[in-house]
């Protein structure tokens, strides 16, 4: 049998009929000291001054707390989030919809920005800049531009590949802010935190087990410890040991190391088929059944982050690392 999969469910959001985890303020946001002490400063300030805070870009593999800080800047400001993503803007006037519907201080949030149509970005300049938007009135020779003055709105963009941002986009930010993966211990405060919400009785040394698990990414800790407490459940354990933790998590058959077996698939297919590289990332998304971007922005960064696979000019290599971790000899 194969091992049941979560790791579709990591670039979503909590499941909305779960008790929902996502920290509502600054402090109870864990980790990630910097950016927290920089954003502290940023809503303090403006706050001071009664005025709608600077646009800011958050960049970052997913699952690391992006979309959470664009919910925490409009409660400390409190004013309103709306949600949307570079994808779902199609047309110019889609992001025209958005922007005059924002009152004073509301907080644009767009995921994916990287992925914004070039037009969507144009358009979106004046709008950060001047909040001020140029719409197109009629078409054909009665063609017109009509400017329209906007609400000061702040802008939160948050991307998965910031090198896939244009420069002038990038610009327009006042800050700009990068979220690294979590270390286990902070992952295991973030867990015990997600466990007390869930009310499930879990002991120090199985949440470290579930953090050590987690590719460094808080929505995988919340996942699996989801998944640990439904095995308990049904097991009718009342409080979550180190043993079953481990055994729960023997059962997504994902390794020590945090590896899953998609990560160990790529490391296979590298290895055995391809005598460890270089080989490019659209022949290696297609031998491993995997959308190329997802493989470059969910796998391969903790896999390089870990040492396993490393990027050249002619695609990617498996390290000797690799070799060792998936047992096979360096021919
Ligand atoms: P992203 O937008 O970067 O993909 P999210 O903000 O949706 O990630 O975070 C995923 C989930 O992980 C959140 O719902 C929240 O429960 C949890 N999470 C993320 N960062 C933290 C953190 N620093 N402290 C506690 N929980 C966090």
């Amino acid at each position: 049998m194969d091992a049941p999969h979560i790791e579709s469910s990591w670039s979503k959001p909590d499941t909305p009929f779960e008790i929902p985890l996502r920290p509502q303020t600054l402090s109870e946001f864990l980790g990630q000291e910097s950016v927290r002490q920089r954003l502290e400063v940023f809503i303090g300030a403006a706050k001071t001054r009664g005025e709608a805070l600077g646009h800011c870009l958050f960049a970052g593999p997913p699952g690391l707390g992006k979309t959470t800080l664009a919910h925490i800047i409009a409660k400390s400001m409190g004013t309103q989030l709306v949600v949307t993503s570079g994808p779902a803007i199609e047309k110019a006037g889609d992001l025209a919809g958005l922007l005059t519907n924002l009152k004073k201080g509301d907080v644009l949030f767009i995921d994916e920005i990287h992925r914004l149509s070039t037009i969507a970005e144009e358009y979106l300049y004046p709008a950060m800049e001047d909040f001020s938007l140029d719409l197109m009135i009629d078409s054909g020779p009665s063609a017109r531009s009509v400017q329209v003055k906007l609400n000061p709105f702040t802008l939160v963009g948050a991307t998965t590949r910031s090198g896939l941002l244009s420069a002038p986009i990038r610009s327009r930010f006042l800050i700009s802010l990068r979220l690294d993966y979590y270390d286990a211990q902070t992952l295991c405060k973030i867990i015990h935190r997600s466990a007390s919400l869930l009310q499930v009785n879990l002991e120090e040394p199985a949440a470290l087990e579930i953090a050590k698990r987690s590719r460094g990414t808080p929505r995988i800790g919340n996942n699996l410890l989801r998944w640990v407490r439904d095995v308990a459940q049904i097991q009718n354990h009342k409080i979550i040991t180190l043993s079953l933790a481990q055994k729960a998590l023997e059962m997504l058959a994902i390794d020590e190391k945090g590896l899953d077996e998609m990560d160990k698939k790529i490391l296979s297919v590298m290895i055995n088929h391809h005598d460890g590289g270089p080989i490019g990332l659209n022949h290696l998304a297609a031998a491993v059944g995997e959308e190329a971007h997802t493989l470059e922005e969910v796998y391969e960064p903790f896999l390089i982050l870990q040492g396993f696979i490393r990027r050249t000019p002619r695609g990617r290599e498996a390290t000797t690392l690799a070799y060792k971790h998936i047992g096979a000899n360096k021919r």
